[in-house]
């Protein structure tokens, strides 16, 4: 009897709490698939600490109400499909292949800070851009929040961090003792503004010259949150060393977030990337540029489906509107 007990106190401590779990929803443009556009992504911590990853093209409005409340905005770079310079029609509207979405005046990423007086943690260049477009909507500045790299949230009026790549940022609750840590780390990609949202002179100057204009290095991100779940959110980024030298070998993540998509390769580079160098214990897969499903399983004949072949983590699509829940050493303890 004394050992039965003793084995069932060891089983249930060793048990993660469900409370301990950090919830993922993915907010796509179609609820229960995994659609080309997709991008945009909600964190919880087990404190209450909740985030929202890249606004993208898949929110109605900056008030969407699937979003509840966001503390924390994180902006990975400032292409059009993640800093935000369209909408999303409505929840549903277009094909998975193409969601219908219109063209906004001020990015998404401003919108939902001013709809969820958030604090936003990007580069300095970025947070700029954003801070600028923010003074048009509402008429007062976004300014630095009141300890440049921490915050307690919510914050009584929205505001930004100042640091850039490898800079930490802590964002805790006022009853939590400890926060989530959230650190910038390198992406290999290109981190031009959408046109669309840049001044009549900028565009007009950067037309003359075939330009671009680049805020500073785009990014990705390191979340340690609180149960110990360990998230690299890759941005954007084509395979690169400090997949391995830091985000595996100082910051030990355990779930990746991995962005696909053409341009920076990771279709043909994402097992090497996940299985040799991040060595992470789950993978999420988001940013397909394709419909990664239909009627909400993987299509077989999809290049996601071909990558999520070669991985060697269990790998989980980003799939809209359903919440996943990750324990503290990276595994899926509900809802994949
Ligand atoms: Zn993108």
């Amino acid at each position: 009897m004394k050992t039965a007990l003793a084995t069932l106190f060891l089983a249930t401590i060793a048990l993660p709490a469900v409370g301990q779990n950090v919830k993922i929803t993915p907010l796509g443009s179609h609820p229960g698939e995994l659609c080309a556009n997709d991008r945009a992504t909600v964190f919880e911590d087990p404190t209450g600490v909740r985030l929202l990853y890249d606004p993208a093209h898949n929110l109605v409005a900056g008030d969407d109400p699937r979003l509840g409340d966001i503390h924390v905005v994180l902006l990975s770079h400032m292409h059009g499909d993640h800093l935000g310079d369209r909408r999303l029609r409505a929840v549903g509207a277009g094909t998975c292949a193409s969601s219908e979405r219109v063209l906004t005046q001020n990015s998404m990423t401003s919108q939902v800070i001013a709809a969820k007086n958030s604090v936003l943690v990007t580069t300095r260049a970025m947070a700029g851009f954003v801070a600028n477009e923010y003074q048009d909507m509402a008429g007062e500045p976004l300014s630095v929040c009141s300890q440049p790299v921490a915050a307690t949230v919510p914050v009584e009026s929205a505001c930004r961090s100042s640091m850039d790549i490898g800079g930490v940022f802590v964002a805790k609750t006022a009853e939590a003792t400890q926060g989530v840590e959230i650190t910038i780390v390198y992406a290999s990609h290109v981190n031009n503004a959408p046109p669309s949202l840049l001044s009549d002179a900028a565009r007009e100057a950067l037309e003359a010259d075939g330009a671009i204009l680049e805020y500073g290095p785009p990014t990705g991100y390191v979340v340690k949150f609180t149960n110990g779940l360990t998230a690299y959110l890759s941005g954007d980024t084509g395979i690169h060393s400090e997949m391995k030298t830091v985000v595996n070998e100082f910051h030990h993540a355990n779930l990746a977030v991995l962005n696909l998509g053409n341009n920076p390769g990771i279709y043909i580079s994402g097992a090497h990337a996940i299985n040799e160098l991040v060595q992470p214990a789950s993978v999420v897969i988001t940013h397909a540029n394709e419909p990664a499903t239909e009627d909400g399983v993987l299509r077989p004949q999809s290049r996601t489906a071909a990558l999520i072949e070669q991985l060697d983590p269990p790998a989980y699509l980003a799939i809209s509107g359903r919440t996943m829940e990750f324990d503290g050493q990276g595994r899926c303890a509900a809802g994949c």
